[in-house]
């Protein structure tokens, strides 16, 4: 199974790394001057060596994605976005 995966991965990888490598030389003239060849390291990798997993995480606090009342109400899955102490229940309301 493992090599079925490998092939196939890289397969994918240099699909997508030929499709990258065309698109930037049509249209992306600033993306291409980032980036002058295909990168091998997600793109969290330049701002900090981080895995994953604390990447999601930290994106998801700054958008307020996260299982909080406020967006839990936006998405139609609780009825009111309000925190046990009557303020809107946002990421910051719980960090502050
Ligand atoms: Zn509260």
């Amino acid at each position: 199974m493992s090599d079925i995966w490998h092939a196939f991965s890289s397969n994918i990888y240099t699909m997508f790394r030929q499709s990258w490598t065309e698109s930037v030389r049509l249209k992306s003239q600033p993306f291409d001057s980032m980036f002058s060849s295909f990168p091998k390291k997600p793109w969290f990798y330049l701002i900090c060596h981080c895995d994953r997993r604390f990447i999601t995480t930290f994106i998801r606090l700054r958008s307020g994605h996260c299982l909080t009342k406020a967006f839990l109400n936006r998405m139609g899955m609780v009825d009111s976005p309000s925190c046990d102490c009557g303020s809107i229940q946002t990421i910051e309301h719980l960090l502050t």
